[in-house]
């Protein structure tokens, strides 16, 4: 018997449920299919993931198997597929994104299309309240997320052999450079994930919110591709839980757990009320009325508005296609909240720009900032850019890092230059004045409230 492994965000051999369950049924052929939405994708999150696959290519080659990889819409492929291969099932990791929802319902309609758990632990309707409704708060969703696992989460190894009918086709990867700060491969997200594992999650309760360290995993384009293995993540924090040594490396790893679970609480937000995919989650807030400038969003965008963090945070995501979870936090406040833009604009912005844009995280973070999500920071909680900065970048270590031209500042100036009247050539004065925003922006959210 012969499977087709269809491969669309599961790019690993290890820990891997779907390549396991096409293994079980017989030959594989693992086929990826460039469909007709990958030309709409950023160049650099396409060059991410087709450098992946290479890397995923040279493994498969290692076990005596290859990557087929053709083009065109997923059902024609398949069916074209499975008629040259004989093959007579198809496996692939269920994806519960709208869009590819639809895509395999379409599929599944017409041809055998295995869906097989991966991308979370627990399936987006698998915590659900008592009332068979669920969950919007992320607190009583967590508890129950915990309370479904078992003791230790089965790990699949990478299979040592995967046979390969030899005489299919296979169109060639298309050439992208590699990224300096996400390098491809299954060997770089577990290497990340050890390295982090061992020198950095007993201090990530302080430290993930150091932008000017690196405090967190870095590993959020790996999960968001599956080049790393959710289940291995899930077990190497529970593990670390277990090893600490005292009271604050404990919580600091439960943080670490509890910030995967965060990401699958967003999925099943998603899941269950696709709406918040162009619009608030509390409707009313679609009634605010914007300023939306479109200068102001152009500044904000290249890392111009005066305000060192945000420019730091903007400039750090055009740079590398990644930026600190503080600095998102700050600059996604700074868009909504101090130039009142829509938030979004601001989602767009990040799904275009970022490596691990991800369509439920992103818009969970975004309607959070915004105050208009599940769960979310209340309307009236205003960020002032300053204080984060200087709370969060004592040093000014991120700023000088990624506004090189207010490198020669010291830290007690390089938060707010202006306010010990620096003007730095070439560096704008601040965009606005954060005292007036914040008025500005709490009447417009009042206008609103019921
Ligand atoms: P770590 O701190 O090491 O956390 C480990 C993993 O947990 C991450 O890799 C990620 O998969 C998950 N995670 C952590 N925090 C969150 C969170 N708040 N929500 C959901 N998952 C989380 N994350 C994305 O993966 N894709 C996005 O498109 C995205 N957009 C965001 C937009 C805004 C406005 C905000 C405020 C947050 C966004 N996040 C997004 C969440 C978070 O910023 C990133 O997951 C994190 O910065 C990735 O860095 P890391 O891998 O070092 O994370």
């Amino acid at each position: 018997m012969t499977a087709i492994w269809w491969i669309r965000r599961d790019l690993r051999l290890h820990d891997n449920r779907t390549l396991q369950a096409a293994l079980d049924h017989g030959t594989v052929i693992p086929l990826f299919i460039f469909d007709p939405y990958f030309e709409r994708v950023p160049a650099r999150r396409r060059g991410f993931l087709t450098n992946n696959l290479k890397s995923l290519d040279a493994g498969l080659k290692e076990r005596g198997s290859r990557l087929i990889v053709r083009s065109g819409t997923p059902v024609e492929v398949l069916r074209q597929m499975l008629a040259e291969s004989g093959a007579d099932a198809i496996f692939s990791e269920e994806d519960y994104t709208p869009f590819a929802r639809r895509r395999d319902q379409v599929v599944q309609s017409g041809l055998p299309l295995n869906l097989v758990q991966g991308q979370t632990v627990h399936h987006p309707l698998a915590v659900m309240k008592s009332d068979g409704t669920p969950y919007t708060v992320y607190t009583p969703y967590s508890k129950i997320w915990k309370g479904l696992l078992p003791d230790l989460l089965d790990e699949i190894s990478a299979p040592e052999a995967i046979s390969t009918p030899a005489e299919l086709r296979s169109e060639p990867l298309p050439e992208f450079p590699g990224s300096a700060h996400f390098p491809a491969g299954e060997a770089e997200a577990q290497r990340r994930l050890d390295a982090f594992i061992e020198s950095t999650i007993f201090a990530y309760g302080e430290s993930r919110n150091r932008m000017d360290l690196d405090g967190t995993s870095a590993l959020s384009p790996y999960l968001h591709f599956g080049v790393l293995g959710l289940r291995l993540a899930v077990n190497h924090a529970r593990r670390a839980i277990e090893a600490a040594e005292d009271k604050s490396a404990r919580k600091s790893a439960e943080t670490w757990l509890n910030e995967l679970i965060w990401r699958e609480f967003y999925i099943q937000i998603l899941y269950h009320f696709p709406q918040v995919r162009g619009s608030s989650f509390r409707p009313q807030y679609d009634q605010i009325r914007w300023q939306n400038d479109p200068t102001e969003f152009e500044a904000w965008t290249q890392g111009r508005t005066g305000y060192p963090v945000v420019d730091a945070g903007m400039r750090q995501l055009l740079e590398t296609g990644w930026m600190h979870n503080r600095a998102r936090m700050i600059t996604a406040s700074f868009l909504v909240k101090d130039l009142l833009i829509d938030w979004r604009w601001g989602e767009r912005w990040f799904m275009q720009n970022l490596l691990d844009a991800d369509l439920a995280a992103n818009n969970g973070g975004w309607q959070w900032t915004a105050g208009t999500g599940t769960d979310a920071a209340p309307y009236f909680r205003i960020f002032n850019p300053i204080l984060q900065s200087k709370k969060f970048d004592p040093d000014g270590g991120y700023i000088r890092e990624w506004v090189p031209e207010l490198a020669h500042l010291d830290a007690s100036e390089i938060h707010a230059p202006w306010e010990k009247g620096i003007q730095v050539p070439g560096y704008p004065d601040p965009i606005i004045d954060h005292s007036f925003a914040r008025e500005r922006t709490l009447a417009a959210y009042k206008a609103v409230k019921i």
